[in-house]
């Protein structure tokens, strides 16, 4: 289904996005990019100094660097960037001077339309002091996003501060929730910086003339319905994955080397290991992942970024021997081309929304774990919901890890979410199809755009 952008098209309309500096939100963005260009818009891309991307990978695009800044100063968190980039005036004011030259420009096609990250919030006041319709990329699931919408609701009944003896215990307002699933988002309190961040994102969404999400209607028509009304905007389910793979916007040169190994494994064996672009481990926990997948007996492909394991720069504390014949560690991998591979079994993942669609879009069942943010609803979704995962809820044990990677691979117990992972795959390949759910909304976004 991966379409080649077409480069011949006589195009009439321009359309500016600007992607926050992030593996797992740059990726969907030029998965949009691509679509769109697919699809006969002009494009250009405002980008940060800051995890720049790779330009020569599109030719076709334009692209304008903006705001900032010391492109070597490392951000990890979330909440660092919020730090940096989204509470100054000066950064409006820069982001209207560059828009306004780009929307009086006479050799460019006029502009249909800026899109940006929906956490880029101070995009709006922005867009509207120059009645330029922005629609925003919300680089989650759907039902993250309702949540995320009912944080201040959440904190008004105390969740984020319950103490540990209540984890296990139902959020009444989302039954399918626990509250260490809602704790673990990493709300302190409404006051700070992270809570703030994601207030102003959910109220300027609101604003916006439209909501993009990497999803599909198959996947979260029940949330669909739940999105709560004051959300009065357009909404588009794309499924990126399947349109173009995220490989040619990665940060990081992608290890190729991995597949003559891979091409001698057998047939849906391989444990696909890979905690995204951000999460951390302390050491003990890295090692308690490094012998559960030698106790698994299973052959396993582990990305370890650098920085990964807390206070280390990359293996030095893997025990000697380590990963032995049967594993390969790599720094970073080519993700969807390895799920895509039929000699991986299963995705053991941090459960990041990009990472879950790209295994979705390959029918391979997960393993999830999480750490913050989106991530832990996520992985819950995916455990209890959809059904194509197991959530490794309480920790990294290696007798437990050992122990689900054989449950989904090697147990009979594992056979109903191989096929449930497959039956979820059909309904993405449908959707893409014409007629699908995620091919209209394509269309309806396009006719949309095209209509500003
Ligand atoms: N990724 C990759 N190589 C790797 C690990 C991850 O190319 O070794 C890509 C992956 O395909 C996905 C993105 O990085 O598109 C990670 O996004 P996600 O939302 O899953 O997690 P985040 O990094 O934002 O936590």
């Amino acid at each position: 289904m991966e379409n080649q952008p077409e480069t011949t098209v006589r195009r009439h309309r321009r359309i500016i996005m600007f992607p926050l500096p992030f593996q797992g939100h740059i990726n969907p963005m030029f998965q949009l990019a691509n679509l769109l260009y697919s699809k006969g818009f002009s494009i250009t891309i405002l980008h940060t100094n800051f995890n720049a991307p790779k330009i020569s990978n599109y030719p076709h695009f334009t692209f304008k660097s903006i705001l900032d800044n010391d492109p070597e100063k490392r951000r990890f968190l979330l909440a660092d960037f919020a730090q940096d980039f989204i509470h100054t005036q000066d950064h409006a004011d820069a982001l209207r001077h560059e828009l306004k030259l780009l929307l009086a420009s006479e050799k460019d096609e006029p502009v249909s339309c800026l899109i940006t990250d929906a956490l880029w919030h101070f995009t709006q006041s922005v867009a509207d002091s120059l009645n330029l319709p922005r629609l925003v990329l919300r680089t989650t699931s759907v039902h993250s996003t309702i949540v995320y919408s009912s944080i201040p609701l959440l904190h008004a009944r105390g969740y984020f501060t319950l103490d540990d003896s209540h984890s296990e215990e139902q959020v009444v307002e989302f039954p399918l929730l626990k509250v260490k699933d809602v704790k673990k988002i990493g709300i302190k309190s409404t006051k700070d910086l992270y809570a703030e961040l994601i207030g102003n994102m959910v109220k300027q969404t609101k604003a916006s003339s439209g909501i993009i999400w990497n999803s599909f209607k198959e996947l979260e028509e029940t949330e669909l319905d739940r999105v709560p009304d004051d959300f009065p905007v357009p909404r588009f389910l794309i499924l990126f994955p399947k349109y173009f793979k995220a490989s040619s916007s990665s940060l990081q040169e992608q290890d190729q080397t991995i597949f003559p190994w891979l091409d001698q494994q057998p047939t849906k064996s391989v444990v696909y290991v890979s905690f995204g672009s951000l999460s951390q481990v302390e050491e003990k926990e890295f090692l308690e992942i490094a012998h559960g997948l030698v106790y698994s007996k299973q052959p396993f492909l582990w990305v370890v970024r650098m920085g990964f394991v807390k206070n280390s720069t990359w293996l030095e504390s893997l025990p000697e021997g380590f990963p032995g014949e049967r594993g390969r560690v790599v720094e970073w991998a080519p993700q969807h081309e390895v799920l895509a591979h039929e000699a991986t079994g299963v995705f053991w993942t941090h459960s990041g929304w990009n990472s879950t669609m790209e295994s979705i879009c390959e029918g391979v069942p997960m393993i999830c774990s999480s750490f913050w943010g989106d991530q832990p609803l996520d992985a819950r979704y995916m455990s209890d919901v959809s059904r194509v995962g197991v959530y490794l809820e309480n920790g990294l044990q290696r007798e437990d890890i050992a122990s689900v990677i054989r449950r989904i691979l090697v147990d009979e117990e594992g056979e109903e979410i191989r096929e449930r992972a497959q039956v979820l795959k059909q309904k993405a390949d449908e959707s893409v199809m014409k007629g699908g759910a995620s091919s209209e909304s394509v269309e309806t976004l396009v006719d949309y755009i095209s209509s500003l």
